[in-house]
């Protein structure tokens, strides 16, 4: 049987996170008419940072691969699958002990807020345009990836 990977850690920054194997999310970006958007999730108030917005996404499973383990989450909270979605590169938050990786996708068919069926853990999923994000409250761990997130969104939207 496989060591469960479920539980809190801290990392080398103090933080507290959940999952021992650290974490992946998906993070969904298409053409908006000023410029990039991104499919982001509105977090259920119990949650971890709940009311914020983030990338959809959780902790690893044992021996998961970061591209795996963003699209069984975004299978389970958006009802999204692997065709749907063409996978890009890949941006990881190395906290020391505990790392999380943002997979950049762009989706394979229109994807449409409203039409995505949502798991409890979010109260609402949006496409947010890069360009208004300082109008909203971010997760932390997306506002401290922002800046190097931004640099590959504007590479893959130039
Ligand atoms: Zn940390």
């Amino acid at each position: 049987m496989l060591a469960s990977t479920d539980g809190w850690t801290i990392c080398a920054q103090g933080h507290r996170h959940w999952g021992r194997a650290g974490a992946a999310g998906l993070l969904l970006h298409r053409d908006g008419v000023h410029g990039p958007e991104l499919l982001l999730q509105h977090r259920a108030e119990w949650s971890h940072h709940g009311g914020t917005w983030g990338t959809p996404g959780g902790a690893l499973h044992h021996g998961e691969t970061a591209d795996d383990g963003a699209l069984r989450e975004v299978r389970e909270e958006l009802g999204l699958t692997a065709a749907d979605v063409v996978l890009g590169a890949r941006s990881v938050d190395d906290h020391g002990g505990w790392s999380y990786t943002t997979v950049l996708a762009r989706p394979a068919r229109p994807i449409e807020a409203a039409d995505l069926r949502l798991d409890g853990e979010s109260t609402g999923v949006a496409w947010l345009p890069l360009a208004d994000l300082d109008a909203v409250e971010l997760h932390p761990g997306l506002a401290a990836s922002l800046s190097r997130l931004r640099a590959l969104l504007e590479e893959a939207h130039r």
